[in-house]
């Protein structure tokens, strides 16, 4: 394994790097442990930008949001940003549903 810091060879028992110095907690030393595939990639700006230029084109957001939350290659913080959609999408159609059935009973009843 490798120093987060610096990269060099560790011993997985190490608490401080030979070569850098660098206290290893044992957090990083886990993290350091990892297989670099594990590793999950941070989302960049323009990755942000796409998902919120994405939410707002319908049936376009629904079928991507589907597809990032369904594809185990997605990133996970877009896969969990799709998912959250998904849910946040539901909870809005049943709400404007009710709000339609309410509004046309009330309308029917004047
Ligand atoms: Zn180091």
């Amino acid at each position: 394994m490798n120093c987060p810091t610096c990269g060099k060879t560790i011993n997985e028992n190490d608490t401080f790097c030979k070569n850098c110095g660098v206290p290893l907690t044992l957090k990083q030393r886990a993290f350091a442990t990892l297989p670099q595939t594990k590793k999950i990639r941070m989302l960049k700006i323009s990755d942000y930008f796409l998902m919120f230029l994405i939410s707002i084109i319908p049936i376009i957001n629904i079928i991507t949001f589907i597809v990032w939350a369904a594809s185990s290659k997605t990133n996970v913080n877009k896969k969990n940003y799709a998912s959250a959609a998904l849910i946040f999408m539901a909870i809005a159609i049943v709400l404007v549903i009710i709000t339609l059935l309410i509004t046309y009973y009330i309308l029917k009843l004047v």
